[in-house]
Formats: C-alpha cells, sequence, structure tokens
C-alpha cells in the first residue's frame, strides 16, 4: 500500500513532506500509514500570510458575513464527510465515533454560524454589555467593546479529534475575524489534511484565513506577538513547556490550554438500584469509558458511587462491557475501536500500572481479551479496564493520573460532602457529572464542586431522554476547566469568540459612541425623521432618526375602561385609598400597560406599509405613576438595526415615554421587522 504523504499549506501552498517527516501509523494494523513534517517551513511566511493577508480580509466582513461562511464551509463539508468517515477508521474510530468527530465538528460550525448572525451585530465592533453613565448629565458615557485581534491564531490540536477539534476552535476564531493556523497532532493529521483541503477549496475563505501545519511547528511560536493567540489541547507537560516560554510569558501572549482532567461522575445517594438513575448512570459510564476507546478528554476517569452501592455498579458495569465487542472500527458489530496507535497503548498501560499499585483490577485483563476482525498483536486495542480503589482518600495517585483509553477507578464515598471532597480531588476539571433525581443533592454538588470543574451535568428520569452525554461538550456552553484541566475556557457560545478579540473600554460623548456602536445612545443626536419612520424600508432608516408625537391626556375614564376591558381590576388603579396607602403610589393610577398602549397609539402609522411585525419589547421600565389628568408623550428613535435576511431586517427602536413635566415614566426597546426597499 503506498505511504499517504501529508501535506502542509503555507501561504498559499501545498508544502509536502521532507526528511524530517515523521512516520503515522495506521491503529488498527499498525503498519505504517502515511508521513508528515517538513523540517524547513517557512513559518515566518506563515505568519506574515495570515497577519497580512488573511486578517484584514477578515476583519473587512462583518460577523454576519462571517457567521455565513462558517455556515458555507460546514454545509461544504457535510457533503464530503463520506470521505472523511473513510479515512478515519485507519485512526481507530468507529462510526459512531465518527459522528462525533465529524458530525460534531460540523454540527460546531452550524452552532457558531447561527449565533453569529443571531447574537452579533452586522458590523465588526461587538459591544459588551450596557453603556455605564461615567458622569451626571450623561455627556460622558462608556461603553465595553470588542474587535478583532490583529494576528493569528495558532490552534495546536490532541490527536483524539482531528475534525471537531479544529473545527471547535476554528468556528470561534474566524467568527472573531482572525486567521488561523492550525498544527494537528501527528498521529491523526492525515483527517485534518482532508478536512482543510475541502474548505480551502470549497473557495469560501478569503485567502490566508486558514493554513495548516502537518509536523512540527519549527519555531513559529518564538515568532509570536501581543496580537497572536494560541489554543492549546493536548497533554499538561506539553501545556506547561509552551505556556512557560520565555517568548510567551514575556510579550503576554494569550494561552489557552485544555489539558489532562481527570472527569468525574457521582451516583447521586438517592439514586439506588433498581432507580431509572442507577441504570442511567451504568450506561453513561459505559459509554464514556468506550467511545473513543475513551481517548476523550471529558471521558469519566472516576466512579463515584455510595460505599454500599459499589458491587452493584461493578456488577452493572461489568455486565454491560462484557457485552462490548471490541474489534476491527469499519465492522458494524464494533462497539469499541483501537486506541490511536501502540504508542498511546504503551502510555495507557504505564499509566493504568500507576492506578493499579492503588486499586484493585476488578474489569478487564489487558492480556486476555477478544478482539474481533482485526490482529490485537498489531493493532492498538485494549479492553475496557475498571480499578476499585478502597481508600480513596489517601491514594492521591488515582486522582492525577490521566490513562487517556478505556480506564476509569470507581470508590465509595460515605456522603455527599465526602463524594464531592472526592470529585474535587482532581483539582480542575473539564466536567463532572451527578445522576440524581434528587434537587438538593444537585445543589450541594454545585456549591461544593462548582469551582473545581468547567462544567456540571445533572442528569435524571426527567431529562435521560433528551440529554445530550456527560461527554459531550456543545458549542453553547463552555468547554475547559481549572486547575489540571488547563485553566482555559473554549466554545461556550460568544464568550469562546472573545478569547479572539480585544475588549476595549471606550469613553467619550453620546455622539461619539453612537458612532463607534452604530447604536444610538441616549443624549446623541436626534435625525429628525424625513417622512414617518413606519413608512420609511429597513435600508432607508438612519441610526438616530427620531419622531416625537403630540400628547394625550389621561382620563380616569381611560382607567377604568382599560380596567374593567382587561380585567386588570389591580387595587391601584381602582381603589384611590388603597393605592395611598401602598408608598409606590400617590393614589389611583393609570396601567403601565395602558401606557404602553397608548404610547402604540401616539406613534403608529396605521396604513399598509414597510413594517411587518412587532416581534417583542424589551428592556421595559416604569419609572414614574401617571395619574388621571397627567398626559404622556413618545420620542420614538432608530437604534439599531439588523439585516435579518433578503427580505427584512429588525429595527430596535429606543421609546421613552415622558409626562406633561418632562418627566421620564416609562422606557423601553421596541422590535420590528422591517421590509427592505423592493
Ligand atoms: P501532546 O501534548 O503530546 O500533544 C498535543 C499537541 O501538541 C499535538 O498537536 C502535538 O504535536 C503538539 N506538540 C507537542 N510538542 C510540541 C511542541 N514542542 N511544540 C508545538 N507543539 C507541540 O498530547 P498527545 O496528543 O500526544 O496526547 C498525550 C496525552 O495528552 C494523552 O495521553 C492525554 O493524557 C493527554 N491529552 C489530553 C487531552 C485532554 O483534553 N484532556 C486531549 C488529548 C490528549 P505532535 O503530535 O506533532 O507531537
Amino acid at each position: 500500500m503506498s505511504i499517504l504523504d501529508v501535506k502542509s499549506f503555507v501561504a498559499g501552498q501545498w508544502v509536502a513532506p521532507d526528511e524530517d517527516a515523521r512516520s503515522i501509523e495506521n491503529a488498527v494494523t499498525g503498519a505504517v500509514l502515511g508521513r508528515a513534517g517538513n523540517g524547513s517551513l517557512d513559518v515566518q511566511a506563515m505568519l506574515d500570510h495570515a497577519r497580512d493577508v488573511g486578517g484584514p480580509a477578515l476583519r473587512n466582513l462583518t460577523f454576519h458575513d462571517r457567521a455565513r461562511m462558517l455556515k458555507a464551509l460546514a454545509t461544504e463539508l457535510n457533503a464530503h464527510k463520506q470521505a472523511l468517515y473513510d479515512l478515519s477508521f485507519a485512526t481507530g474510530a468507529t462510526q459512531a465515533d465518527h459522528m462525533i468527530d465529524i458530525d460534531g465538528g460540523v454540527g460546531t460550525l452550524f452552532v457558531f454560524a447561527s449565533k453569529g448572525r443571531r447574537e452579533m451585530p452586522d458590523s465588526n465592533v461587538y459591544l459588551d454589555g450596557d453603556i455605564e453613565q461615567l458622569s451626571r448629565h450623561g455627556t460622558f458615557l462608556g461603553q465595553h467593546i470588542a474587535t478583532s485581534l490583529h494576528g493569528v491564531a495558532v490552534h495546536i490540536n490532541a490527536f483524539n479529534f482531528p475534525v471537531w477539534g479544529m473545527l471547535e476552535k476554528l468556528a470561534p476564531t474566524l467568527l472573531a475575524g482572525v486567521p488561523a493556523i492550525v498544527k494537528p497532532a501527528t498521529a491523526t493529521c492525515y483527517v485534518t489534511e482532508l478536512a482543510v483541503r475541502i474548505m480551502l477549496d470549497s473557495g469560501i475563505l478569503p485567502t490566508g484565513a486558514l493554513q495548516l501545519v502537518a509536523g512540527g511547528l519549527g519555531d513559529m511560536l518564538d515568532r509570536l506577538t501581543c496580537q497572536d493567540v494560541v489554543s492549546f489541547t493536548g497533554s499538561a507537560d506539553t501545556a506547561f513547556k509552551l505556556r512557560s516560554s520565555d517568548h510567551i510569558m514575556r510579550n503576554s501572549i494569550r494561552f489557552v490550554a485544555e489539558q489532562d482532567s481527570l472527569n468525574a461522575s457521582i451516583l447521586g445517594p438517592d439514586a439506588v438500584p433498581g432507580t431509572p438513575e442507577f441504570g442511567l448512570f451504568v450506561k453513561e459510564v459505559h459509554r464514556e469509558m468506550t467511545t473513543k476507546a475513551g481517548q476523550k478528554c471529558t471521558a469519566i476517569r472516576r466512579i463515584i458511587a455510595p460505599q454500599s452501592h459499589v458491587d452493584a455498579v461493578i456488577e452493572a458495569l461489568g455486565a454491560r462491557l462484557s457485552k462490548t465487542i471490541i474489534g476491527d472500527p469499519k465492522a458494524d458489530t464494533t462497539r469499541m475501536g483501537a486506541l490511536v496507535s501502540n504508542s498511546q497503548k504503551r502510555d495507557v498501560l504505564e499509566k493504568a500500572a500507576i492506578i493499579g499499585a492503588h486499586a484493585e483490577r476488578v474489569i478487564g485483563d489487558p492480556d486476555n481479551f477478544d478482539v474481533q476482525g482485526a490482529d490485537s498483536t498489531k493493532g492498538a486495542f485494549l479492553p475496557p479496564m475498571v480499578f476499585h480503589c478502597a481508600d480513596p482518600d489517601t491514594a492521591i495517585r488515582v486522582h492525577d493520573t490521566e490513562a487517556f483509553g478505556p480506564v476509569s477507578t470507581i470508590m465509595g464515598y460515605t456522603d455527599l460532602d465526602h463524594a464531592i471532597a472526592l470529585a474535587n480531588k482532581g483539582q480542575g476539571s473539564l466536567v463532572a457529572s451527578v445522576i440524581t433525581h434528587d434537587t438538593d443533592v444537585a445543589r450541594a454538588v454545585a456549591v461544593g464542586a462548582g469551582a473545581f470543574h468547567g462544567r456540571l451535568y445533572f442528569n435524571n428520569r426527567d431529562s435521560m431522554k433528551e440529554s445530550t452525554g456527560h461527554g459531550s461538550p456543545l458549542p453553547h456552553m463552555v468547554h475547559g476547566g481549572p486547575g489540571r484541566a488547563g485553566g482555559g475556557e473554549e466554545l461556550g457560545g460568544i464568550r469562546g469568540v472573545m478569547h479572539y478579540m480585544q475588549r476595549t473600554a471606550v469613553q467619550g460623548s453620546p455622539d461619539i459612541l453612537t458612532a463607534i456602536s452604530k447604536t444610538w445612545v441616549p443624549g446623541a443626536r436626534e435625525i429628525p425623521a424625513p417622512a414617518h419612520p413606519f413608512t420609511r424600508h429597513f435600508d432607508d432608516l438612519d441610526i438616530g432618526e427620531t419622531i416625537h408625537t403630540d400628547p394625550r391626556t389621561i382620563s380616569l375614564e381611560d382607567i377604568e375602561h382599560f380596567a374593567t376591558f382587561t380585567g386588570d381590576t389591580f387595587y391601584a388603579h381602582m381603589d384611590d385609598a388603597a393605592a395611598k396607602r401602598n408608598p409606590f403610589f400617590p393614589g389611583r393610577v393609570a396601567h403601565g400597560y395602558l401606557l404602553l398602549s397608548f404610547a402604540a397609539g401616539l406613534f403608529v402609522e396605521p396604513n399598509e406599509g414597510p413594517v411587518l411585525a412587532n416581534t417583542g419589547l424589551d428592556a421595559l421600565r416604569f419609572m414614574k405613576p401617571v395619574q388621571a389628568g397627567d398626559s404622556i408623550k413618545v420620542r420614538l428613535t432608530v437604534k439599531h438595526k439588523t439585516p435579518r435576511n433578503d427580505e427584512y431586517g429588525e429595527v430596535r427602536w429606543h421609546a421613552t415615554l415622558t409626562n406633561q413635566d418632562e418627566d421620564k415614566v416609562a422606557e423601553y426597546e421596541l422590535l420590528t421587522m422591517n421590509a427592505f426597499k423592493p
């Protein structure tokens, strides 16, 4: 069989491996499958290409443009996923594993594409939080903004997820407007290379937005600046070596790390054998031990169960694991494939031996297990192994040794505090799960263990059908963890994008902030509307365009009519004496919703026109009571515009209601969908 030459993509050119290349093993046969690496890669040219070509092109696009790009990339990868599946079997992964790596990676792109359109502006300045009032009269304000870094993101990935591992970093990076240089782990870089080729061949990305290093990075990290980011997934040792380099430290170069993690799963004290939770617990542990042959950063390494149920868990888990067919990942019957390489297998056995010095192996024998459809002496196969640690309070190695394979340790706890203490002994993990139907148990674990874990996953009979699994990082939720897990965060929705942007506090007048943020700020110049704004199309409306309505006096009849008509006869609107006893009211007052309804009556233009729908109202505040005899009027200003599709966009209006004394009585933001010009 011919050997794959895995190429790098350097400043627009594919570069083949040279004599410095490392060979790559087929996980299933142990044979050499390919080679990767080139000792004379021009890493400076890569950095220059990203910074000078890719970065400016990406920064010219708005968040919405970039989000559309992510969606197109996801669609393209989806169309080619069979080729990715076919290649991935050589990594030891089964079809079910591919679904996590390949489909999961594509899904992550789709989620960021959708979040980029829904939660970010159609602009290249992101607003972080609300306006801060820094002055008495509102002429000097503050706003945090985020803008794209001007450098490059260097992504260093682990071997276990050659596609998802790349895409979960690439999606937030590209959405941030930053070019990426992806360096996959050599062991599985041939799969990443194919995914990169599919994306580049599609022509969707601007030139310079994506480059690939198959093999070593040379001295690239020593050439980074404060505008660059390193995002790393892998071992704690490598992370420490890279992040503690003189150059990285001296230049405060951002280093996001996701590394070893001894994730725990706690069986709640209520989840006794026979409950749905007990069965669920065993199922989740089984899945985490066998998916990707346990080579998952989120896999359950420590099984924490009530002391009295440890034997029952071992028995139920043993029964499930004994039915797990290990073998050729291509076979439909196979439930667990091979580890990535024989060297990884040796590493797992070494780590298992360390754990074995403090715990007894109760399930699985690496010297005696069945492998179907493959040669167990050549491929990197191992059986699932469960150790029982009788003294988890003193046997610290079971809490700090990550055997990155199908290996887990079960330990008993005496009470919930003990379970929490054991979970926290991992000194920082990506995820801890708790299988319980008792809400008090969940609350106690959240408070007692939250600080040690990046994610807490609770599951029980109510959520088990729809839950996503202990081990699945979701693009919407934070992935990362404190301490041993690296201290970094990835994903987490738009939070994940911020790793590649700079947050800047901007201070200035309302007009200055309006110009920067493309969002009208109270106090900024009002643009008199040339016609009623409801008669103007989305594209014609200017930020700051304003109308002021005529006043309307509110009568007691109005209040009583509204009360009987709606059924809202709350005493503050109906009973003057009762209202006076309430510290908020001077006497009978108008309903807040009456004010809103009258406001709409004041500003709405009734004829058919470009306003298609009223889709909501945000940030409503009633500031001062309105009584019969008072009058209200409205100022309505175009605050922000967000295109939604080719036909219409969302207009956010700032509405202020004032009374006859110019006091604000209510304020809110109104959302409408407005048509584009035909
Ligand atoms: P490594 O830390 O060895 O490698 C991770 C990445 O770093 C790879 O892309 C690797 O490239 C790269 N790398 C290694 N040395 C350097 C360097 N000097 N400069 C730049 N890049 C470098 O982890 P592995 O992937 O080999 O996995 C080893 C162990 O890491 C596992 O056994 C497991 O314990 C842990 N791990 C933990 C994960 C987690 O998220 N918890 C995920 C994956 C692994 P190359 O492959 O070319 O050496």
